[in-house]
């Protein structure tokens, strides 16, 4: 199985699959932001839900207040995220309506 290299500092899984959405094995390309989250929710296939914490400036305070929001990525077969893990999402072509990032890599964690 041909792995593609997709650009970013992230290992390739070890395990193959046939998803053309997959950015290793597929036609994905991935460009734009990255960001990191803890998978909140994997019950939809080849899809997870993203838990992600950020600062969000508030000029009037000088201060930063906490944030948390969620969105979705779509999960390759051959990462298969699931609940609870850290992983690394790249943005990609819109997938589907609300899908614009996928899961390229587990952060931590033993091996993919
Ligand atoms: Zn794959």
């Amino acid at each position: 199985m041909v792995v593609r290299n997709i650009g970013l500092d992230a290992k390739p899984p070890k395990a193959g699959c046939n998803d053309v959405l997959c950015p290793y094995h597929g036609k994905v390309s991935v460009r734009g932001r990255i960001f990191e989250g803890v998978v909140a929710s994997s019950k939809t296939p080849r899809t997870v839900s993203i838990e992600r914490n950020y600062l969000h400036y508030y000029p009037k305070y000088i201060r930063y207040e906490r944030r948390r929001g969620k969105m979705l990525a779509h999960n390759p077969p051959c990462i298969a995220a699931v609940t609870g893990d850290k992983v690394t999402i790249a943005e990609c072509r819109p997938l589907s309506k609300e899908v614009n990032f996928v899961v390229v890599e587990k952060v931590g964690g033993s091996s993919a």
